[in-house]
């Protein structure tokens, strides 16, 4: 008998969410997570839509995670250029169209629910190999104390793509790096969050309390000139990049910058492993949808584990079903957010008007934006 039904690589939030998903099925289930507690906090703001909130209530972590800043409104616009467009909680009849906190946060609150003893859950824990045989996966981990060995009948991947040796991988560098970091404005946020595109990559801004969590993807080089510059010189590039609504900027926190690619494996099951979150597909920030897509990755892979008897689990029907699961709702993910990102991330004229036009009509045709919201929301499912 393998040691575990299903030992998790990486718990972070996509695979603590998976984790928590198989709590009370009677199976047998391992976390290694390479960080220790006591790493240094993960900066980056996070927005999750109406629909991981709806993921993390049925796992009872939700109420833990409030206070999280509800998002009434999104507003797209594209600098130097006309056109734009407004997405409402209330047209699409919900309470918000998603809610902003920190991934350090998150990522602190789901651990917490692993430490309940359901699972074995060790930190400090980093996965250094993985192999298949018929009927188990063995990992190699190591927590200090040389290479350790556990085996199971399915390893599922979080690592956030650190091992990306699930399968082939497509990558596209987008030569752009985001900077977050939280600032004050002089008007009220009132719950709106701001997606603006720019010739060098999208700029959001979303309510984070009373202040706006800021992710400003640029190019790397100017990234690191952003963490640099002394606040003065922060705020006054950003309301530039920005423009007057919000009537300026006060203050800034804390900057720190992030290099950004797609990465997407080609599959993400194979032969007793199954890859879910940043470990299947690492995505532009844009639109925020990464996390979001791995949140439904986790659900829906743990419905098709608590869906089979145990020696079923990780065997080839079950892989391929959850592969066939999960190919719609990534590939629209992936496709969306790296359309997004190359029509928009230039300064070309021709295509600053087509983008002018397509923000118009997308204002202007509440079935498309309808659609938009959902799928924005709820994934392919929407
Ligand atoms: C600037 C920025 C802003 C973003 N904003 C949003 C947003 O608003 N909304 C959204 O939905 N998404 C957003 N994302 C994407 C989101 O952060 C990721 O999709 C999400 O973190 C993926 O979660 P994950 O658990 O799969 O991977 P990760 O968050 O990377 O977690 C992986 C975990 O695995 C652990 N690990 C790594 N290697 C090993 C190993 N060898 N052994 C054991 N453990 C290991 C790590 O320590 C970590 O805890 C943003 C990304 C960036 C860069």
């Amino acid at each position: 008998m393998p040691d575990y039904d299903v030992l998790i690589a990486g718990g972070g939030p996509v695979g603590a969410t998976l984790a928590l998903a198989l709590r009370g099925g009677g199976l047998v289930v391992g976390v290694l997570e390479a960080r220790t507690p006591q790493a240094a906090a993960d900066p980056r703001p996070i927005a999750l839509s109406h629909g991981s909130r709806l993921i993390l209530e049925r796992l009872g972590v939700w109420e833990a995670l409030e206070p999280a800043t509800p998002i009434a409104r999104i507003h797209v616009s594209q600098r130097g250029g006309f056109g734009r467009v407004e997405l409402d909680a209330g047209e699409a009849r919900l309470p918000a169209l998603g809610y902003v906190l920190d991934y350090a946060r998150l990522a602190r609150t789901l651990a917490r629910g692993l430490d309940a003893g359901f699972c074995d859950y060790r930190t400090g824990a980093a996965v250094t190999g993985l192999t298949s045989e018929q009927d188990r996966a063995r990992v190699q981990f190591d927590r200090g104390k040389g290479v350790e060995h556990a085996a199971a009948r399915l390893v599922a991947v979080a690592d956030g793509g650190a091992l990306m040796a699930v399968a082939q991988v497509r990558t596209r560098d987008y030569r752009q790096a985001a900077v977050t970091a939280r600032v004050t404005s002089r008007a009220p946020h009132r719950n709106v969050a701001y997606e603006r595109f720019t010739p060098a990559g999208p700029l959001a801004l979303l309510p984070d309390g009373e202040a706006l969590a800021v992710v400003w993807t640029t190019t790397p080089e100017q990234a690191r000139l952003l963490c640099a510059l002394p606040e003065a010189g922060f705020l006054q590039r950003l309301a530039h990049a920005f423009g007057s609504r919000l009537g300026g900027f006060t203050g800034v926190g804390d900057r720190a910058w992030f290099p950004l690619a797609l990465k997407v494996a080609s599959r993400i099951a194979v032969a007793r492993v199954a890859a879910l979150g940043n470990a299947a597909q690492t995505l532009h920030p844009v639109a925020g949808q990464g996390l979001n897509l791995g949140l439904r990755d986790a659900w829906e892979l743990a419905a098709t584990i608590k869906d089979r008897n145990a020696d079923e689990i990780g065997g080839a029907a079950h892989l391929s079903s959850y592969g066939a699961l999960r190919r719609l709702d990534r590939g629209g993910g992936i496709l969306f957010t790296d359309a997004l990102v190359r029509l928009f991330s230039n300064d070309i004229a021709p295509l600053r008007l087509g983008r002018g036009l397509g923000l118009a009509a997308l204002g202007a045709v509440p079935p498309v934006k309808d659609f938009l919201i959902r799928r924005m929301i709820f994934g392919a499912r929407g």
